[in-house]
């Protein structure tokens, strides 16, 4: 391209992110379809699809009660290969903006507001402000900027004839929630690659990258994935006047807390690269009021980020821990029963507690073998009553577990004292180009061909990293072992196959390398969101030009 049309191109850049940034698409909420008139429109502008009305559209989310849809174009050039640039059109709420909601979607405006509080910012958010080089506001690194640079460059791509090769762009919902948006998208490249014979060589993102070193800009070529362990702790009840009797659920799943939280074991680490190591988002017992007793359950739920290990690796882990927790809580107990009944002159008698630590697939089968049919008709009157929770939102997918797991147990005999290990909803699969045998050439040194390029052009030192540590939806890209994780999904995960669901065999017919490539942004989802201008106006389209035209050639 040459510089007269990189500036046309920046101008482009421009007014889309300005019109996009100021439609608000509050995640999960209905606000999210307000984009769907600006992408409506801009199709109709672009004498490319004015010509082929049927090259883009909106597809809908299967079941999706806000009725979201997926946007998508394609750009047909000559042969099969087909590159798709992926992005996202939901943002984080503005809660963080308190009096400044209103200037959220308004960076011209929002900028002289942030200027009278400037005092109250960080350092280096009101040096940034100060130096005028970057653009404050709700979605304008994550990642409007990014939809922007996207649109931009598809748009030169439609005016250009016989290119070899397709762009599909793809522009999706709820990437900030459960990603219902992305898991749909695959569905509708399985439909695309039928109608239009495209073979998907690279998915391009273009969420922001956050710098370590400040000079230095980010490339990812995989993304972290996350997954969400839930542990319920089924105690034995006793008046707390007699707590010997009994046995704590709170007090054990304490342990098992204190044992998982930042516990490095759980995260994978590649060369210099490490997940963020796992942390608890809840933690509560069974009970709705005061009385006497002790609880009877405890549940919460943790995040866990990694680079290699799946969900089944994942559990065993947990299991292993939550054994070491049981056996140590067991001995505690003891240890403290053994001086009480000294202190009192009673005989001593180890307490009945033996470790027993048990999967929710495994808890299932057990009520199965003790009930039969009756409890398989009473789950799933329960498993349809919790889907109507979630659907009504009275009930978070992360919390509705609790619930099944209880019901689980009112058909289960043995009434001694266990851990029950699930997971809950979303799942995001660790996904990396280091995992592909057979790269083509040309992708397996584009990391390299970038930063070269960078370089030579901005003299801009980039670097690569394997995994986005941001969780993207780039997860749902490829994976490997897609039977596996289906049955360990299905067997653990309650909600899995009927209100929540991953396409993994389509991922996995899919399985591509893709990579992140976008705008240096900072203070995502907080009050001092900001994009850097250079990146988003010159360098991240320059870049992604780059590469869309060296594959495609
Ligand atoms: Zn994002």
């Amino acid at each position: 391209m040459s510089d007269g049309k990189f500036v046309e191109l920046s101008k482009e850049i421009e007014d889309i992110f300005y019109s996009m940034v100021k439609i608000r698409t509050d995640t999960n909420t209905r606000w999210e379809k307000n984009i769907e008139y600006f992408y409506n429109n801009f199709f109709h502008s672009i004498e490319y699809f004015k010509k082929r009305s049927d090259y883009y559209g909106f597809y809908p989310i299967d079941k999706d009660p806000l009725e979201r849809n997926l946007v998508w174009a394609l750009v047909k050039g000559m042969g099969t290969d087909t590159i798709i640039l992926i992005n996202h059109y939901d943002v984080v709420d503005v809660e963080d903006y308190k009096t400044l909601k209103d200037y959220a979607f308004s960076p011209k405006e929002l900028e002289k507001e942030l200027i009278m509080i400037r005092k109250e910012l960080s350092k280096e958010a009101r040096e940034d402000l100060d130096s005028g080089q970057y653009i404050f506001g709700r979605g304008t690194a994550d990642m409007k900027a990014g939809i922007a640079i996207q649109l931009a460059l598809l748009k030169r791509y439609s005016e250009l004839n016989n290119i070899h090769g397709n762009i599909l762009f793809i522009s999706v919902p709820d990437e900030e929630n459960l990603s219902a948006g992305m898991r749909s998208a695959l569905e509708l490249l399985d439909e695309l690659n039928k109608r239009f014979d495209l073979k998907y060589i690279l998915t391009i993102n273009s969420e922001p990258h956050q710098r370590v070193k400040k000079d230095t800009g980010v490339i990812s070529e995989g993304s972290v994935g996350k997954i969400m362990p839930f542990i319920y702790v089924r105690g034995y009840l006793s008046h707390a006047g007699k707590v010997f009797e009994g046995f704590n659920p709170v007090s054990l799943l304490s342990r098992i807390a204190n044992k998982t939280e930042l516990n490095l074991e759980l995260s994978d680490f590649i060369e210099n690269e490490a997940s963020p190591p796992p942390t608890w988002l809840h933690f509560k017992d069974s009970k709705n009021h005061y009385d006497v007793s002790m609880p009877l359950g405890a549940y919460g739920y943790m995040s866990v980020h990694t680079l290699n290990k799946d969900p089944i690796r994942v559990i065993d882990d947990i299991k292993k821990i939550c054994t070491e927790a049981f056996l140590e809580l067991i001995e505690y107990m003891n240890m403290e029963y053994e001086k009480y009944c000294s202190n009192i002159d009673r005989t001593y008698r180890p307490l009945p507690w033996q470790p027993k630590v048990v999967t929710y697939k495994e808890l299932y089968d057990e009520a199965y073998v003790n009930h039969g049919d009756a409890f398989v008709h009473s789950y799933n009157q329960a498993l349809e009553e919790a889907q109507n929770k979630v659907a009504t939102g009275q009930k978070s997918m992360a919390d509705i577990n609790l619930y099944l797991v209880e019901r689980i147990f009112d058909f289960i005999d043995d009434l001694y004292p266990r851990v029950v290990i699930g997971l809950a909803p979303p799942y995001y699969p660790n996904v990396s180009n280091l995992n592909f045998e057979n790269l083509d050439t040309k992708i397996k040194k584009i990391s390299g061909d970038i930063i070269r390029y960078a370089m030579e052009k901005f003299h801009q030192p980039y670097e690569r990293e394997y995994f986005f540590t941001g969780i993207s939806d780039l997860s749902y890209t490829s994976i490997k072992n897609g039977d596996e994780v289906a049955q360990s999904l299905k067997g653990n995960m309650p909600l899995y196959g009927s209100i929540y669901s991953i396409p993994l065999d389509k991922i996995e017919k899919f399985s591509m390398p893709c990579i992140n490539i976008g705008p240096w942004g900072k203070d995502f989802h907080k009050l001092t969101e900001r994009v850097l201008k250079e990146d988003l106006f010159y360098r991240t389209p320059s870049i992604l030009n780059y590469v869309i035209s060296s594959l495609l050639s």
